[in-house]
């Protein structure tokens, strides 16, 4: 149990990880590919006969692509609700191209022109000059097709002419819309189409502005065919129209904001919940300044770590602390400027160079805080000056909001603090021996209290229950220390007191007694009254260490001595560091056991209790140690703490797969199912690598169950139902491992894309004498059946339970009762004897 609720930053990585085909930008490649294409196919009608060529219109194939760039240039953009449309003249030279050159011709024109004026005007790069590119070929052979439809073969600039290039440059617009939206739709927001479609185009002055620009072009058509040099009246006439068009924008833009900033704060307004108004603030900041994301940095104390919260993709939320950054394009806004960058010079956090803006903001007492949004959607230009004073004016008000929540105590508070109980955390207590060491005396003793029995409690209890004996206990000790010292919880099941003024062995044991008996008192929880009994490793300063960490580490040795050698309370000495080695020695081996592939796996099948057919096996750890096998419920955990369980986890994974293929070379169909620890879980390389060892194998993605445990799912629901949705678009089947232990309802659960529960075997043994088990047992299965999940019971050990879980519908069974777990060889003989 982390102290402070905020999941780390993962490296900084941006968060979609998984096939570039799912980030935002690869759908966006997708979509952009396909519209090359298409306008390739349309082409193809003209390119039967081969490209024109160049020679005889050479000269207006140049001027078009001119004016095709130079369009980029003359932009009007109109903010249309949650957005903005940006409207060019490109009509114009559009027109001109549909009367004067074949269709291959104006499609090069427009092609070449947009990537021109795009790259060296609108400095675009990437997925989004990608984009437009496609776009505008498939505008301008869409226009060529309607044009030659309506107007006829001949192209006469007759009344059929113009009702050909008015039907050519609607039809280029509309398609235009749809799929600007569908960009944005498939980058990251799904709420675009119902946008759009809520969106008035009666009052679009883009509808419009194509009329007067098409009209334009057309009697300059008209008159360039009489005397060319009225050309030049063309060029008068469409600058006066951007102008005008230009003033109505910057006008209705006007209105819009100020609208944008009523409803901002109006969503502000009235929320207690910091979350939730930073939520709003990034969500509000998001949608009006058109970015792919927001972030709010702040920075609580000057040599402390700075918060960020960073909203991107569909609304998701990445929150954590964060060693102040030295580098990044937005510093300047930390000392107050705000900053404005271009296309391809702010950086993502995934390495890619878009656009950004970043402002100061005041909260509160906040050191200094930052708001900064990067990467603008596809549906505007680029940021400019004013969606900076946009986002300044949203800063202003932000800021309010969130001083009114006390976000910066908070987070100090948080900080500092301990969730669960409310007492100071490791941080703070650190702080608090430093301060008494500085006291002229410099005397104190430092205990470390450990709960022996807690783990069980959570498991039979539920957490909620655990948290609430956690809670009662810590209230207790705090009474008891009350002005002598300062208590604080270090996590889990630990909490540690500091007593200034006590140096000598006897007084700091008959203090530690003391405390024992405090926590060793009965505590009535949930109806129950639950004893917990505890271990206390002391150190004394000056004698045992004179700062902070060495003290609380030798106290931490002291306390697992304690609890090896069950004497309750001991005071630090040397030789109790040996036990610590002993363990780093066993961390060491674990290293190299992970890294040579010298673990095992066995295998325990799964039966189905009404025929007793084999229908797969699960996949656990075995670890052959030189001095005796070392229990996965030991070095798992310690997998996980120093780092090795990636490894581990993909070892297993590929013995599982290379065994299950076996199997089923044996002609035994089976699946296979592996367990996911929490810390591999969050790791964004599993989906492929999982990909991988299944094609490697050739074991069919739905052979291949994973199990995950569901505190490993709610402890960041976010990042579990990203890594769930990628697992489960492979076809793998998951599954909820030791369901019921934890604190979250089936409801909850089945939001997520799972399969599969697994009743723990706490509820299983005993289960035909125990009512309680029983009630749990039958509920979890009926619900289960009701969400459709497949239910398996573990932990199966009698005859009895197999029979109960058989009458009552369980689907599969794994237990001692069937089959223990053995290894791979070992299981084909099973099997054999088996069918
Ligand atoms: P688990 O996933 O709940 O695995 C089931 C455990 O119950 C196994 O213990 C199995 O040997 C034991 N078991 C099976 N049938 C019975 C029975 O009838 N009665 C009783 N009392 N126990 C039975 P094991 O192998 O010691 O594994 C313990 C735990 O270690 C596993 O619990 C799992 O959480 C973890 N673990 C094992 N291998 C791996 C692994 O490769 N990766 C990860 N992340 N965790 C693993
Ligand atoms: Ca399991
Ligand atoms: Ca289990």
């Amino acid at each position: 149990m982390e102290s402070i609720p905020v999941h780390p930053l993962p490296g900084d990585a941006h968060p979609t990880g998984h096939g570039w085909w799912r980030r935002p930008d690869g759908r966006v490649i997708v979509l952009s590919a396909v519209l090359a294409l298409a306008a390739v196919g349309v082409q193809c009608i003209w390119l039967r006969d081969g490209f024109p060529a160049l020679t005889r219109d050479g000269l207006a194939v140049g001027l078009l692509t001119a004016a095709f760039a130079l369009c980029e240039r003359f932009l009007v953009v109109f903010p249309v609700r949650r957005g903005s449309h940006s409207i060019s003249l490109s009509e114009i030279p559009l027109v001109l191209g549909l009367i004067a050159v074949p269709p291959e011709h104006l499609a090069l024109a427009r092609v070449l022109g947009g990537a021109l004026g795009l790259v060296l005007l609108r400095r675009q790069s990437g997925s989004k000059l990608g984009f437009n590119l496609s776009l505008y070929a498939v505008e301008a052979s869409v226009a060529s097709l309607a044009f030659a439809v309506v107007a006829g073969p001949a192209g006469q600039l007759g009344p059929r002419g113009w009702l050909g290039a008015f039907i050519a440059t609607l039809l280029a617009n509309v398609l235009s819309i749809v799929l600007v939206t569908a960009a944005i739709a498939l980058h990251d927001d799904a709420g675009a189409w119902r946008a759009l479609l809520r969106s008035d185009l009666r009052r679009d002055p883009q509808l419009l502005m194509v009329a007067v620009t098409t009209s334009l072009a057309l009697v300059t058509g008209l008159v360039v065919h009489a005397d060319t040099r009225a050309g030049v009246l063309l060029g008068v006439l469409a600058l006066a129209a951007y102008a005008a068009f230009r003033r109505y924008a910057q006008q209705t833009q006007g209105h819009a904001q100020v609208e944008a900033l009523y409803h901002f704060t109006k969503a502000l307004d009235g929320f207690l919940d910091q979350a939730e108004v930073t939520r709003i603030v990034l969500a509000g900041v998001r949608d009006l300044v058109r970015a792919e994301s927001a972030e709010l940095i702040v920075c609580v104390r000057e040599d402390a770590s700075v918060l960020r919260v960073q909203m991107y993709g569909q609304d998701q939320v990445r929150t954590g602390h964060a060693p102040l950054p030295r580098v990044g394009w937005w510093l300047p806004a930390q000392a107050g400027t705000p900053v404005l960058r271009p296309a391809g010079t702010a950086q993502l956090p995934d390495g890619s160079f878009v656009d950004g803006m970043a402002v100061p903001l005041a909260i509160g007492h906040a050191t200094w805080a930052v708001l900064l949004v990067s990467g603008s959607l596809p549906d505007i230009p680029t940021f400019d000056g004013q969606h900076l004073r946009l986002l300044q004016a949203l800063a202003n008000h932000a800021g309010v909001a969130l001083t009114n929540v006390h976000l910066v105590d908070r987070l100090r508070h948080i900080g500092l603090h301990d969730p669960v109980t409310d007492l100071p955390n490791r941080r703070q207590f650190q702080l608090d021996i430093e301060a008494a060491l500085a006291e002229p005396a410099g005397t104190a003793a430092v205990f470390l209290l450990d709960l022996d029995r807690f783990q069980e409690v959570n498991d039979a209890l539920g957490h909620d229950t655990g948290d609430g004996l956690l809670g009662e206990i810590g209230d207790r000790v705090r009474a008891h220390v009350a002005g002598r010292g300062s208590v604080a919880r270090l996590g889990g099941d630990e909490f540690a007191v500091l007593l200034p003024g006590i140096s000598l062995r006897e007084a700091a044991v008959d203090a530690a007694d003391l405390l024992r008996q405090v926590v060793e008192q009965p505590v009535p929880v949930s109806g129950l009254a639950l004893t917990t009994q505890a271990s206390v490793g002391v150190a004394l300063a000056p004698a045992h260490g004179k700062d902070a960490n060495r003290l609380l580490q030798r106290a931490d040795v002291a306390m697992y001595a304690a609890k090896r050698d069950r004497s309750g309370v001991r005071v630090y000495r040397p030789e109790d560091d040996q036990n610590s080695h002993r363990r780093l020695a066993l961390i060491a081996d674990l290293r190299d056991a992970v890294h040579r592939g010298a673990l095992r796996v066995a295998y325990q099948p799964q039966v189905d209790p009404g025929t007793g057919r084999v229908l797969g096996a699960e996949a656990l750890s075995r670890w052959p140690h030189p001095s005796g096998p070392v229990p996965p419920d030991r070095f798992i955990p310690l997998a996980e703490r120093c780092g090795l369980i990636r490894a581990l986890t993909l070892n297993v994974l590929e013995s599982a797969l290379l065994a299950c293929q076996g199997w089923r070379a044996s002609g035994y169909e089976l699946a296979v199912a592996v367990n996911l620890s929490p810390h591999s879980f969050d790791d964004a390389a599993l989906t492929d690598q999982v990909a991988t060892l299944l094609a490697k194998t050739g074991v069919p993605a739905g052979a291949l169950t994973l199990e995950i445990t569901e505190n490993g799912v709610m402890d960041n629901p976010a990042q579990s139902a990203a890594t769930l949705h990628a697992l489960r678009a492979l076809g793998v089947t998951l599954s909820i491992d030791d369901f019921g232990t934890g604190h979250s309802s089936l409801g909850r659960l089945a939001d997520l894309p799972i399969q599969e529960i697994k009743i723990d075997k706490s509820f299983v043994r005993g289960l035909t004498h125990d009512r309680g088990r029983r009630a749990v047992t039958g509920t979890a299965i009926q619900l289960a059946h009701t969400l459709d999940l497949t239910v398996v019971a573990e932990g199966v050990e009698d005859i009895s339970e197999y029979e109960y879980l058989r009458d009552h519908g369980c689907d599969r069974v794994q237990g001692y009762y069937t089959c223990r777990p053995l290894p791979p060889e070992q299981l084909i003989i099973w099997l054999r004897n088996m069918s």
